[in-house]
């Protein structure tokens, strides 16, 4: 039997650049609201993965509101830093969510460890999991990841968080460089609605 397609969906983030990207990955028939339209913040995100994170979301936001959710929770891993920030890159901003502050902290992090970080190629990754928890409680979760390494200094307007510092693998500029429109199609983001999208 064909499944109904969802014609209303809750995207379960407070972050408007996440927001503007999924809005951008939907169909247009597919009428998105936010939590802010229902006054409610994010819930507190103590899971020990980005998956056990984006479930928290997308299942509080849907008991919330009885609306379907997409969720996602992503963010940097550094492989010199031991994958850090990992699921508290939107904590290494504070309590504003101050992205030039996050980023001050790699590169004060790097700097710590090793002095000479600039003549070396430092591998990063962005990650997200994103996942739909819909009206009988059943839940549809996908990873997506895009490998890089972090920029000599932050570079670029666009984009949000960690972008002006993020090159993904076999480009020269940083994510903060690029067109929205571009960076849409190659980050992890995308990767992981790719994989979901036949579950809306
Ligand atoms: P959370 O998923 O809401 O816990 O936040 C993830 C954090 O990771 C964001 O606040 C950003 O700092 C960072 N992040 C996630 N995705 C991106 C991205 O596409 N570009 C830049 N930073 C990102």
């Amino acid at each position: 039997m064909l499944k109904k397609k969802i014609k209303k969906l809750l995207i379960g983030t407070n972050n408007k650049g996440k927001l503007r990207e999924i809005r951008d990955l939907l169909p247009e028939y597919i009428k998105i609201v936010s939590p802010s339209y229902y006054n409610l913040k994010s819930p507190h995100e103590n899971g020990k993965t980005f998956k056990d994170n984006s479930l928290i979301k997308s299942k509080y936001f849907s008991r919330k509101t009885n609306l379907v959710c997409l969720a996602d929770d992503s963010g940097l891993e550094i492989d010199v830093l031991n994958k850090k920030p990992g699921i508290y890159s939107a904590r290494w901003g504070g309590r504003k969510s101050d992205f030039n502050k996050a980023i001050k902290r790699v590169y004060r992090e790097l700097n710590k460890k090793d002095k000479n970080w600039k003549n070396k190629k430092i591998k990063a990754r962005f990650i997200c999991a994103l996942s739909i928890c819909y009206l009988d409680k059943k839940i549809a979760c996908t990873i997506g990841k895009v490998e890089g390494h972090i920029s000599e200094k932050p570079k670029g307007k666009n984009g949000f968080g960690y972008d002006p510092i993020f090159i993904p693998k076999n480009k020269t500029k940083t994510f903060g460089e690029m067109k929205p429109s571009l960076k849409y199609r190659l980050d992890h983001r995308y990767k992981a609605f790719m994989k979901i999208k036949k579950f809306l």
